[in-house]
Parts: C-alpha cells; sequence; structure tokens
C-alpha cells in the first residue's frame, strides 16, 4: 500500500514543508509540498531522508564500548534501553555524589542544521533539571554573535527578517540558499516584487550574483564596513533621528571622566532625587538636564556640557556624539583599504541603505566564524539602529511567540549551580550566564581540573572533534573523562544510544517508518 503523509523536514530550521512517500510501512520517497507555508522547495539533505532513515549504518539499539578509550577498535556490544539507561543513570548519580552536578557536563549540537531543534527544548529540561551549569554548545562559532551580541544592542537576538514587505534586503555573510530554503524563498518572491537586494560576502553567492548591490568585503574586516556605513549615513544626515533619539540611547548623556551615563544620582545638586537611579539627557527646550524617561522630541542628540556632579565638575557629551567620533575614522578610502570594497561601490550602497524605508537583513556565519565576531555584530547592530526599520514592517521584526508551557525554565537550575558555570567569570555578560560555556572552557575542566573538575560528558548529536577548535585537546579530553555517554543515528562514540530521526518519529526508533 502506498500512502502520502503530510509533514516537514527537520534537518534544519527552515522546516520545509514535506509529502512523505510511504509504501508498505517503508519510506520510498520525500518531496515538497507546496500547500505548506515553506513548502515550495526542498534540499538534497532534506530529500535524502529516506536513505537516514533506512540506512544500514543507522543504530537501532543502545551500545557499549567493552575496550579502554585508548584502543583503536571498541569493541562494541548490544545493550538494552533498561540497562543503558539504568546504568548511566547510576554513573551519573556517582558523579553527582563525589563532585556535584558541575562535575557532569552536556554538549547539543546545533538545533539550525540538525534534527535538534525539535528535541532541543526537551534536552535543556533535563540539563537544567539534573543541576549541571555546564553546556557546551556547537554553535559557540556561528551564532552566539547574533544571538548575544546582538542583545548588548537590542536586547534580544537578531529579529526576524520581514522580508516579503522589504524594500531592501540585507544578506550580511549570510547564504540562505544554501542553509535556511524558506529564507531563500521569501527573498527570492521579494524581489520579483521589486525589493531590492545587498550582499556582503566575499564569495559570489546564488543571492550576490542577482544582487542590486554586492560588495566583497575581505573576509573578518565587516566590522570596518559597518563603521564606515555608519560614518556616511551620519554626515549625510540619512539616518533616522526621530527613532534614533526616541528609541535608543543616543541621546543619554555619557561622563567623560569615567566613561558610564551620568545618572541622576550623580549630580551635586540633586532635585531629581526621586529619580535617583534614571539616565539623563539635554533637553534643547529647556537648556537643562531632563531624566531619559521624561525626554521629549528637543532632548539633544548632540550635546556637549560641563555637569557639576558630587565627584567635581565634569564633561559630559551624548551617546551619539561618542558614536561619531568612534564611526570617523572609517572614511571611504580608509573602508577599502581594510576592507577591499571600492568607493563606488561603497557609495552606492550606503545611498541605498540612507534612502529605503523598510530594510530587513540577517547576518550569520560569514560574520560569526571570526575571533571579532562580538565587536563585528555590535557594530552591524548598531548600524541597523540608524536606520529606524528595528520592528517596523518590512524590518527586523520582534514576533509575539504563542504561549506555550515552559520547558526549560532557568528557575530549574538553583542560582548556586548557575554561578559555577564555566568561563562566567572571564565572561560575565556572555553566553555562560545562561549556562552555556566553550569547548576551551570544558576541556580545561577535564583535562586541567581548571577550575574544578569536569569527570563526566553527555552529549546529543555533537562532534567536538570536527565542529569546535583545538581537536588536539578535544582528544585528550575525551580520552580522561570517567564517563562518555552519546546519543547520534549511528556509531562513532564511546557509549552510544540512539535517538529517532526525522521523518519517523519514535525516540530511539527501529528504522521501520510510522
Ligand atoms: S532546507 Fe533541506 S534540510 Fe532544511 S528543512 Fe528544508 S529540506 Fe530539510
Amino acid at each position: 500500500m502506498i500512502e502520502e503523509k503530510v509533514g516537514f523536514c527537520t534537518l534544519c530550521k527552515s522546516r520545509c514543508g514535506t509529502i512523505n512517500v510511504v509504501e508498505n510501512g517503508w519510506l520510498k520517497k520525500v518531496v515538497p509540498n507546496p500547500d505548506h507555508p515553506t513548502g515550495k522547495a526542498m534540499c538534497l539533505k532534506g530529500r535524502s531522508a529516506p536513505e537516514v532513515v533506512h540506512n544500514s549504518r543507522r543504530l537501532t539499539a543502545p551500545l557499549r564500548r567493552t575496550t579502554p578509550k585508548s584502543d583503536p577498535d571498541p569493541q562494541w556490544v548490544e545493550i538494552s534501553w533498561g540497562e543503558a539507561l539504568d546504568e548511566t543513570a547510576d554513573r551519573l548519580k556517582g558523579h553527582v555524589a563525589k563532585g556535584g552536578s558541575e562535575s557532569v557536563a552536556f554538549a547539543v549540537t546545533s538545533g539550525s542544521s540538525s534534527p535538534l531543534s525539535d528535541s532541543a527544548d526537551w534536552i535543556l529540561r533535563l540539563i537544567r533539571g539534573f543541576g549541571s551549569p555546564n553546556l557546551c554548545y556547537a554553535a559557540e562559532i556561528c551564532t552566539w554573535h547574533k544571538d548575544y551580541a546582538h542583545a548588548f544592542t537590542f536586547g534580544s537576538g537578531i529579529p526576524a527578517a520581514d522580508y516579503s514587505n522589504s524594500e531592501l534586503i540585507l544578506l550580511w555573510g549570510h547564504n540562505p540558499s544554501n542553509v535556511w530554503l524558506a529564507q531563500a524563498e521569501a527573498i527570492a518572491a521579494a524581489q520579483t516584487r521589486g525589493a531590492k537586494l545587498a550582499v556582503i560576502d566575499p564569495r559570489r553567492t546564488p543571492f550576490a550574483g542577482r544582487a542590486d548591490h554586492w560588495l566583497r568585503v575581505r573576509p573578518g574586516t565587516d566590522a570596518a564596513l559597518a563603521m564606515g556605513l555608519a560614518r556616511e549615513l551620519i554626515e549625510r544626515a540619512a539616518f533616522d533621528g526621530d527613532f534614533v533619539r526616541d528609541w535608543t540611547n543616543a541621546p543619554f548623556l555619557v561622563r567623560s571622566d569615567n566613561g558610564k551615563f551620568l545618572r541622576s544620582r550623580d549630580l551635586l545638586h540633586d532635585d531629581m532625587a526621586q529619580r535617583e537611579q534614571d539616565y539623563l539627557v539635554w533637553d534643547d527646550a529647556t537648556k537643562g538636564l531632563l531624566p531619559a524617561a521624561l525626554k521629549q522630541k528637543s532632548a539633544a542628540l548632540s550635546a556637549s556640557h560641563v555637569v557639576a556632579t558630587k565627584t567635581g565638575n565634569v564633561l559630559c557629551r551624548t551617546a551619539f556624539d561618542l558614536y561619531r567620533d568612534a564611526v570617523a575614522p572609517f572614511d571611504p578610502d580608509t573602508v577599502e583599504r581594510l576592507t577591499g570594497v571600492a568607493p563606488t561601490t561603497f557609495a552606492a550602497f550606503a545611498q541605498a541603505l540612507g534612502s529605503a524605508k523598510k530594510i530587513s537583513y540577517h547576518t550569520w556565519t560569514g560574520t560569526g566564524q571570526h575571533r571579532n565576531a562580538t565587536q563585528t555584530e555590535r557594530a552591524i547592530a548598531t548600524l541597523y539602529a540608524l536606520i529606524g526599520s528595528f520592528d517596523v514592517r518590512g524590518g527586523n521584526v520582534q514576533i509575539t511567540l504563542l504561549p506555550t508551557p515552559v520547558l526549560h525554565s532557568m528557575a530549574l537550575k538553583p542560582q548556586e549551580q548557575r554561578a559555577k558555570a564555566l568561563g562566567l567569570a572571564d565572561r560575565p555578560l556572555g553566553p555562560p550566564l545562561n549556562g552555556w560555556i566553550t569547548s576551551t572552557d570544558l576541556y580545561d575542566a577535564i583535562i586541567d581540573r581548571r577550575p574544578y573538575g569536569v569527570e563526566a560528558l553527555v552529549t546529543f548529536g555533537t562532534n567536538l572533534l570536527v565542529s569546535h577548535p583545538a581537536p588536539g585537546r578535544c582528544k585528550q579530553a575525551l580520552q580522561d573523562l570517567d564517563l562518555y555517554v552519546h546519543f547520534d543515528l549511528s556509531t562513532i562514540r564511546p557509549r552510544i544510544m540512539p535517538i529517532s530521526c526525522f521523518p519517523s518519529q519514535r525516540p530511539g526508533n527501529t528504522r521501520r517508518f510510522g
């Protein structure tokens, strides 16, 4: 019997709508479902799902290694699920009793490029409920910049691009044709509708080939380009002044003596004592200071005043003026020298950026896989704030999510455990704040027991050796572990349990499609 089952591909975050052709219980073919919002096309990976589901190398039962990890032949033996789960639970309990739950670390692969996204909520629930502060995430070299560094500017990760309603679409180090088919479809449709497209990428990606602006930036110099574009917009007064004044901290005054924002509590004559936490702006209408929360259209974007504070007279300038100073060195010639982008190409794109009213963008691995990714992302996010398309139709929109049960609240993890996250002391505002640690810190804890020892590791789908830096340290760390449990589709690790795979739905399923 041949059946057509409607579903969607979970092999990456595009989640393309699919029709799964099943013959006598076996998956034969997966094809796009044009009736689905993201079902216009599928990539080769999604179409190959039957090969994954029915692959002879796919794990169908837990395996236990029977030789030491130094032995190249693991000598796997099949064990039952009961044995695997009981033994793993007992060993983990032993480690918690001996070294606390921080002595057990977890690692997960990226949901953006694997079937993990539909399981991630439950895995996070397990980790947070377990109490381990240490989760090593494969996205440390490709996503943290856009999710965390953007939050330093926006208060959130990069919001969703509303390509369908954009005048100008900007792809910055992002190739959706390869990594996000649903986005590629939306961008192509927007171009057909008349939207302009700009691509910043050293490679001639499919979209670069049909872009209105293609800036072939030298790899790793994107921040200089963003700073240069910001300079150009400010010089030509082509930025959205109302948005910048009303929705950003650009008019806030900054003390020149310590670089901190001026607060009401700093003032020598504090007639705003009831608002002592307030940031302050300079109000051009009253020629005086005003709490930022009460600022009007007359709040100055550019101002420089000496203010009497409790620590003496201090020159204060607006954050906007300091930003203008920071971008000033990045004139078109300097940008060309640093980035390789010719002044004519640069000027044409700056003109487009300054004149379009609805601009959406996405940036990903092209900017993220560099040592300066955090500052690059801050430069791009600040440039975008100048444009004023944040959270407007046709820009990047903060989507209100449908209410769903919270499966993995941080409240599941005691505060004293959160404080033990590896790397938190070095990066108190970074990912360790939410329990995401780097592989470098993980290896230090396993090999050198620095700042404390990690002796057990549970990994879901991730292959630390090839997806993280320092494979030599990784190999050493994996060998030094007392317990290593891995969940995957196929056999590559010491103690392994199978996982389900799109489109089979039952955890640990056999290869039969149901
Ligand atoms: S782009 Fe490919 S892997 Fe990703 S959801 Fe679509 S078909 Fe699946």
